[in-house]
């Protein structure tokens, strides 16, 4: 990948940047910029936004709507919406199930779901986890049992981020015992207003709902509604970790803008008679941070030249996210410290009646949110086992 961009690819810059000036809604700029997340209505607000624009799947080929970008203009295009605080665009529709969909699915599932997926007319969950199944993500006991052209499924998920507010999810279910274990799973489609899903959602440490419990009482989804072969969704699975793993890398990006923001507010907390930016240990620990977010996006850069060459990437996925997982965290943790005394304005013991985060509280709801980058998407000692296997032959 060349890094000394071209006339075009200036211009493409400029083109990008000043979209997101003219077009980003300023509130959704504003959560952005404060540390809380995105709502779903706000999520998907922006990707119709990038949609109209033509940019709504920037990875995705041509002949599905997808940009035909090429890396560097990914690249460029990633820099410069997280530079302008826009959200990132949500993942599960957009780089989970949609290549899935458009790699394996049948010509009606392509037509049928693609384009609501690039409008953000449809909001997809991730159906994989469960209580007895997280990490052994095979030993899955959610069941579909075949009754004519239909699955009958019946069984329990678990952390299934917005099921609440999703219109579709994409799902692991056991369609046989023979065999091993990995070879009686499949991926089905369910519609989320299907007869017999209850949806349930919790609170996690940063006092948000945004992960649910999805229960399904013998729920009916035809069989053209299944990805790919019978018994053969573990594969399909293993395609969308390893995918997730390296496109949580592309975030690095914006650990960067994170700093800006750190840098700023450490400018203004007072500290001994001046300010925090100018306390020695801040700043050994800001620069040592700048230091390595730098190396992360070198590493995402070089992943993501070798998955457009089609080279093998091998565990680096893993490697990437175990390390954004640490890096994110230890940013936000550093957004959190210059607050100084503001950050008591969060009320970690519990929400207050009618309590709702507020804005300046935002780089800590960040900070305990971050926490779960690792554990999803396969936990960070599940990454050590892969990178130990693969990459060490351990
Ligand atoms: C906020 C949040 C959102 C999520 N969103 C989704 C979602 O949308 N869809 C979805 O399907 N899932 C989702 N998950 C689930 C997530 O993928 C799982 O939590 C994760 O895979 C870990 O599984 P588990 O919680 O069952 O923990 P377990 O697998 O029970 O692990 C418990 C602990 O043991 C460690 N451990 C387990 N096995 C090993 C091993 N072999 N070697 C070393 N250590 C090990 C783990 O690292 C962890 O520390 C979400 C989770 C969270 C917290």
């Amino acid at each position: 990948m060349r890094l000394d961009h071209t006339e075009a690819e200036r211009a493409f810059r400029h083109e990008v940047r000043r979209f997101c000036a003219q077009n980003l809604p300023s509130a959704l700029r504003e959560r952005v910029r404060s540390g809380m997340r995105a709502e779903p209505e706000g999520l998907r607000q922006w990707q119709n936004i990038l949609f109209r624009q033509g940019w709504g799947a920037p990875t995705w080929p041509r002949e599905y709507g997808g940009t035909g970008w090429s890396p560097v203009q990914i690249h460029i295009f990633e820099q410069e919406t997280a530079a302008a605080d826009a959200p990132p665009q949500f993942h599960q529709g957009l780089e989970l199930i949609g290549p899935i969909i458009f790699t394996y699915g049948t010509v009606e599932q392509k037509a049928k779901y693609l384009p609501r997926i690039l409008s953000g007319e449809d909001w997809w969950c991730q159906g994989y986890s469960e209580p007895q199944a997280g990490s052994d993500l095979a030993g899955l006991r959610t069941r579909a049992v075949r009754d004519g052209d239909h699955y009958v499924v019946s069984g329990q998920k678990l952390w299934t981020s917005y099921a609440h507010v999703a219109d579709r999810m994409f799902c692991l279910v056991r369609t046989s015992d023979e065999a091993r274990k990995q070879e009686g799973i499949s991926l089905l489609l369910i519609d989320m207003d299907s007869p017999g899903i209850t949806v349930r959602p919790f609170q996690t440490l940063d006092e948000q709902e945004h992960v649910t419990e999805v229960f399904l009482d013998a729920v009916r989804v035809p069989e053209s509604q299944r990805v790919g072969e019978e018994g053969k969704g573990w594969s399909y699975g293993k395609v969308l970790l390893d995918r997730e793993r390296a496109l949580t890398a592309a975030l690095g990006l914006r650990i960067s803008r994170l700093l800006e923001h750190v840098r700023a507010l450490a400018l203004k907390t007072p500290d001994a008679g001046t300010t925090l930016y100018q306390s020695a240990l801040f700043r050994a620990k800001f620069a040592q941070l700048e230091i390595e977010v730098q190396a992360l996006e070198h590493m995402g850069l070089r992943m993501l030249a070798d998955n457009v060459a089609g080279v093998d990437t091998g565990p680096r996925g893993s490697m990437l996210k175990l390390r954004w997982s640490e890096l994110l965290q230890r940013a936000s943790e550093l957004w959190t410290e210059a607050l100084g005394y503001d950050g008591t304005c969060f009320a970690p013991a519990g929400p207050l009646p009618g309590w709702v985060p507020q804005a300046q509280s935002g780089p800590v709801v960040a900070y305990l949110h971050s926490r779960v980058t690792s554990i999803y998407g396969g936990s960070n000692e599940i990454q050590r086992n892969i990178i130990a296997r693969r990459a060490l032959g351990l």
